[in-house]
């Protein structure tokens, strides 16, 4: 980053992708608009969706990284070296659905690091006060790079009361997946998840949930709830056998290209497909605080934003889980 004796940033290092991906190290300086705050980002983790959007996802070109954890450098008094998270959806205020507490859904919405707006993987990021959580001493930076996915993983409880009888299943036990299940887990349910990579599945078995490897997997189509997680039209269809009539199934991943999906056993077997996507980072902020959910022990490595692309060639690596990339390294 080069900063001038003003204080004031000139030009920053960041990831940039446009068609593809590579290191700027003078990138423009994001200066802030109206309402926003300059933060100096620590640590940001690269999940599936980054990978989606250098695959094409959203035909997004610009700086991508929306799962982060910095201090704020410029903006208002009460936010200035704050260390923050921030909520990935910039809303209008004003349409229709910021009207009915619905702001994830505005239709003039841009998104930090997805659509239409520079995100993370950058020493400087702008993001609007807004969209700030101030974080507990009790959450690290390595925690709290988790805090957007975890939010999303409680999103599925959110959208779907669990109860202690409920049969759930979580399919895919990637990154998501296993946020996903670590917080199906605390709701008391009978929870097994369904995955390839065996890595990941000893993850789970290690904090006591059941699992069971896909190749080995019987669908009796008895479970109350399944929760897709694995991004590939093969998890859909998996998900889809093992839901019961009348089931919840519910959509987790985003990806690039749409896949012919098998929708048949959905219609006959009446299911309720529900979409999800961001969720409360109170409950995930709280859940880091308590220790909740181990999201430590997921962080396969950290790497300078110098190392972003292969950064990202790890994180499409199934032998490792996570990958933080580390800011001023
Ligand atoms: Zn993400
Ligand atoms: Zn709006």
């Amino acid at each position: 980053m080069v900063v001038l004796l003003t204080g004031t940033f000139l030009a920053v290092n960041a990831l940039y992708f446009n068609e593809e991906l590579r290191l700027d190290r003078r990138y423009a300086d994001p200066s802030p608009g109206p309402g926003e705050v300059l933060i100096a980002v620590k640590l940001a983790g690269i999940c599936a969706t980054d990978l989606e959007i250098t695959r094409g996802y959203m035909g997004f070109a610009g700086v991508p990284g929306h799962e982060f954890v910095g201090t704020v450098v410029k903006g208002p008094r009460r936010w200035r070296a704050k260390r923050v998270v921030a909520e990935i959806s910039c809303v209008c205020g004003s349409c229709d659905m910021c009207q009915h507490g619905l702001a994830n859904h505005c239709r003039r919405r841009t998104v930090i690091g997805i659509d239409g707006r520079d995100g993370a993987f950058a020493d400087l990021v702008a993001v609007p006060e807004r969209n700030l959580h101030e974080l507990p001493d009790a959450v690290s930076d390595e925690q709290a790079v988790f805090v957007e996915p975890l939010a999303a993983a409680y999103q599925v409880i959110k959208q779907c009361p669990i109860e202690k009888r409920m049969q759930v299943a979580v399919v895919g036990s990637g990154r998501l997946g296993l946020l996903v299940a670590q917080v199906l887990r605390t709701t008391g349910c009978k929870l097994e998840v369904v995955g390839r990579n065996e890595l990941t599945l000893n993850f789970c078995e290690k904090k006591g949930i059941q699992t069971v490897h896909a190749s080995e997997l019987v669908p009796r189509g008895n479970r109350d709830l399944v929760v897709a997680c694995s991004g590939s039209p093969e998890g859909f269809d998996i998900a889809a056998r093992l839901v019961r009539p009348r089931g919840t199934l519910v959509l987790k991943s985003t990806y690039a290209r749409s896949a012919p999906l098998n929708l048949a056993p959905i219609v006959i077997n009446e299911v309720t497909l529900l979409g999800s996507r961001c969720g409360p980072f109170p409950e995930a902020i709280n859940a880091l605080a308590r220790r909740q959910i181990d999201v430590e022990s997921m962080i396969s490595r950290q790497l300078p934003l110098s190392k972003g692309v292969e950064a990202f060639e790890m994180a499409a690596d199934p032998r490792y889980i996570k990958i933080l990339l580390k800011m001023g390294a």
